[in-house]
């Protein structure tokens, strides 16, 4: 067969071989002045799905992308290439903004990228429409999506491309690919006439694992030591205070670990960066500031020791592991803990209440994930609306976890929630309903009298670590609720059901071995 104008690009431009999956549908699609609508993993190669068509059509492609941080890199990456590339962003002084824009205006870039909020503003548009526009990309297009995790405003306006621009080809990208934002994406984007590309979200080489928190630090040690001794590594956690402590604790115990947050200076964050990129070995711990459009590929683990807020996070964090489609590891220590405290940040998140909702909803898809006893890859495909048989490479399919009738232990702790409230008018967290039910006779047991609950002391034959599961279990199933600052347990309209018998509560069995959980039966 024949060598195509868009094969003859890839191999002179990018020096690559073949095309990757659907991409040389898609770039001939574009190309040959079709939208379309591309739903692939991170890392799957949607960049050349439409710098390809930019180079093939006259004009310049017009690539919308929020990250305004990436831009300056993937034009130096173009660049490096031969490729015409540039950027207008509000990072740009006066002088270096009109040397992009004369550069358009004479027809000498092949590719511009723009922030959202300049595209939506008019002045742009009728800038661009001084030039030639080959193509509209945009990427990151679940950012359209009101119900996504990461909505912008601005990319709302960009439905109004096609009127001003009807015969320009528009692809819109993303990560991304819930069924309900694919639609909202071709409708608020207006691609009803796209053509659309559905990549298989799996990622076969990464094995996912979540395994209940105890001690995080030393559960992450623990298992970077046994399976990720001097590789490359992410650890995300959630507050800038964790970071450092966990980056300190495992340089203290000989891993090669530096932290990465917003709030490190720019020098330092640059140098963090390259080390990671360019040395081999080294692991940061990270906020979710850190990640975005690194490209590197033999990242073999990725660690999470604080939940993430909802599983497209989870997916695009842990995606960053095995690019190079070696096998990998995504670890997730999940507690108790970290239920009560997103519960009260959504709580307390500013916002009106369907925006809460839908962080609840993000929140009850991810503990769903967690929680599950089947298969999590399954699990997770299945919220990208794509099927899958159960995988052999993750936790709950190498080792099923076992089940047990919980519904006694519900009861016992539920009604232990209703006493306090209903004889005391008292609501307290889940240690002090802990102690109770195992007769713990504590200071704070005795202050308040509690050991006179006629359930005090009727959970002896459970540990505290399972007493904590079932908490966990029913925060997570949403029969049990956690309340402001201090994470009071409260009954929810559902826990009635389990109360008067009419619901039985099937919890997992929480390894035995806590503390190094994840390792084999065998060892
Ligand atoms: P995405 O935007 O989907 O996360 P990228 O476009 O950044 O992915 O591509 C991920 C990596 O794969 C990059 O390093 C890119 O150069 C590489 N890549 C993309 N397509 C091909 C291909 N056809 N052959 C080889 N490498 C490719
Ligand atoms: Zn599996």
């Amino acid at each position: 067969m024949g060598v195509t104008p868009a094969l003859e690009v890839l191999h002179r431009v990018f020096g690559y071989d073949e095309f990757r999956g659907e991409q040389a549908e898609i770039v001939e699609q574009v190309a040959s002045g079709g939208d379309a609508v591309v739903l692939m993993p991170t890392g799957g190669g949607k960049s050349l799905c439409y710098q390809i068509p930019a180079l093939l059509r006259e004009g310049t492609g017009i690539v919308v992308s929020p990250l305004i941080a990436l831009m300056q890199d993937q034009v130096d990456a173009l660049t490096a290439v031969g490729v015409q590339a540039a950027f207008l962003n509000s990072s740009q002084d006066a002088a270096e903004r009109e040397r992009v824009e004369r550069a358009y205006l004479d027809g000498q870039l092949d590719l511009l990228y723009v922030a959202p909020e300049r595209l939506s503003s008019e002045s742009t548009k009728r800038f661009l429409a001084n030039g030639k526009v080959a193509l509209f990309a945009i990427d990151e297009a679940h950012c359209v999506s009101q119900w996504g995790h990461d909505f912008r405003p601005d990319y709302l306006s960009l439905g109004d491309l096609v009127q001003r621009w009807p015969d320009v080809p528009r692809i819109a990208l993303t990560a991304t690919a819930t069924d309900a934002t694919h639609r909202e994406i071709t409708e608020r984007l207006h691609l009803e006439r796209a053509q659309h590309f559905v990549a298989s979200f799996d990622r076969p080489n990464i094995q996912y694992r979540i395994v209940p928190k105890n001690e995080p630090r030393k559960q992450l040690l623990d298992f970077i030591r046994r399976e990720g001794s001097g590789e490359a590594g992410i650890v995300y956690a959630l507050s800038r205070n964790t970071v450092e402590k966990t980056a300190e604790f495992l340089k203290q115990n000989g891993v090669d670990a530096m932290p990465y947050h917003a709030g490190l200076d720019q020098v330092t964050r640059a140098r963090t960066q390259a080390r990671f990129l360019r040395e081999d070995g080294v692991v940061i711990v990270a906020t979710i500031a850190f990640g975005m459009g690194i490209d590197k590929p033999d990242v073999r683990f990725v660690a999470h020791i604080d939940l993430p807020k909802s599983v497209e996070s989870y997916y695009q964090e842990t995606g960053r592991a095995g690019r190079d489609g070696l096998p990998s590891v995504a670890w997730l220590a999940y507690g108790l803990q970290d239920v009560v405290q997103q519960r009260r940040m959504i709580e307390q998140s500013p916002g009106d209440l369907s925006h809460r909702l839908k962080l609840q909803k993000h929140l009850d898809s991810m503990l769903a994930l967690c929680e599950t006893v089947d298969c999590r890859r399954q699990n997770l495909l299945r919220y990208f609306g794509q099927d899958a048989e159960p995988c052999g490479n993750c936790d709950t399919c190498i080792e099923k976890p076992e089940t047990w009738d919980g519904t006694i232990p519900a009861q016992k702790l539920l009604s232990t929630v209703v006493r306090l409230k209903r004889e005391r008018n008292q609501e307290f967290g889940a240690g002090q309903i802990v102690d109770i039910l195992r007769g713990k006779r504590t200071p704070r047991v005795e202050q308040f009298g509690h050991d006179q609950i006629a359930t005090f002391g009727i959970g002896q034959d459970l540990s505290d670590q399972q007493w904590r599961g079932v908490v966990r279990q029913l925060l997570a199933a949403d029969l049990l609720a956690a309340r402001g600052e201090y994470g009071t347990l409260v009954i929810t309209p559902a826990s009635a059901e389990v109360l008067s018998g009419n619901r039985t509560v099937r919890m997992r069995n929480e390894p035995l071995r806590q503390a190094s959980s994840g390792r084999s039966s065998s060892s």
